[in-house]
């Protein structure tokens, strides 16, 4: 099966994590992503770090995209990063309103994606491929489904190009939102985030606080192999790459994995779902 598709990392705090990233990322390099994006954190907490690994990935040849989140910054202050992003030739980003960290009390000046994505396109036109985030399990924070359909729209209205979705492991959950989603009217290509199963324990956690379900049947499975880590890893490759089948075999525009920074399980899902 031919198929496009991305790879996310997260900006390494020292200088041991760049350079095992870079050696990662030489590795998954060869499977030809479509481009490579970098996460921001929460108020500019990895404003640096964050673009010093997209000039590394730009420097290498490969497509970078970097995330950029409002929250907490001023409308200058995301001027300047893009007034970056330009002048490094980044043509794609990830636009967000993060979530507020611990001790942080200010929203900044733009409160919601849908106003970072209005204002990215009024600052800078067409320079940019904006790609939205997507819930098809909702937002954790979303009153009710319905708002959080809206919600997205909005953000697509303000001049999204395309949304990457939250990770799940529930395919219909995806099925249902971009039929919803189309229902209103939106055309642009919603590409599901993948999580290959690692650390099932941290993973579990995360899940709770992201707003992520792990199906019933495949939570007790995992479970009943205790600490057998060969077992675990099978049986969480085997979910993964049934559900990027699935997803793919259904209309999926390509796939986008959350690879935390680590080769081996995004490349083995790959090779199985290339076939
Ligand atoms: P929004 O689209 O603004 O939505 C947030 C909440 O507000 C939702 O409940 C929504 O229903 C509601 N809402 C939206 N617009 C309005 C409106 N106009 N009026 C009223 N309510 C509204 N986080 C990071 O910190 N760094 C990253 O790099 C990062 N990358 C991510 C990449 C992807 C693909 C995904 C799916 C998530 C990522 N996140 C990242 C997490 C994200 O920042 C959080 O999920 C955050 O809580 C919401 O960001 P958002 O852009 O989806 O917000």
């Amino acid at each position: 099966m031919t198929f496009e598709f991305s790879i996310e990392f997260f900006p390494p705090q020292t200088t041991e994590g760049l350079e095992k990233l870079k050696a990662e990322r030489a590795l998954l390099a060869r499977l030809e992503p479509a481009f490579f994006s970098v996460t921001y954190g929460a108020g500019g907490s990895t404003r640096e770090r964050t673009f010093r690994v997209v000039r590394e990935i730009a420097a290498e040849g490969h497509p970078a995209v970097p995330h950029l989140s409002s929250i907490g910054a001023s409308r200058a202050e995301i001027r300047a990063m893009l007034d970056d992003f330009m002048a490094a030739g980044i043509r794609r980003l990830v636009a967000l309103r993060g979530d507020l960290s611990s001790g942080m009390a200010d929203m900044g000046e733009l409160r919601h994606a849908n106003e970072l994505v209005a204002f990215i396109r009024a600052e800078t036109g067409d320079w940019f491929h904006i790609d939205v985030a997507a819930y098809p399990e909702w937002h954790p924070q979303a009153r009710n489904p319905r708002e959080d359909l809206q919600n997205f729209v909005r953000k697509v209205r303000a001049g999204a190009n395309s949304a990457i979705t939250q990770y799940f492991y529930n395919a219909d959950a995806y099925f249902r939102f971009v039929d919803d989603v189309r229902k209103l009217g939106v055309e642009i290509p919603i590409v599901p985030g993948i999580m290959p199963i690692n650390n099932f324990s941290r993973l579990a956690r995360f899940s709770d606080a992201c707003g992520a379900e792990i199906p019933r049947w495949l939570r007790k499975k995992i479970e009943s192999y205790g600490d057998d880590a060969a077992a675990i890893h099978a049986c969480g490759l085997d979910a993964v790459s049934e559900l990027c089948r699935r997803l793919l075999q259904n209309g999926a525009p390509g796939l986008h994995f959350y690879s935390m920074n680590q080769s081996a399980l995004t490349t083995q899902i790959l090779e199985r779902v290339r076939g």
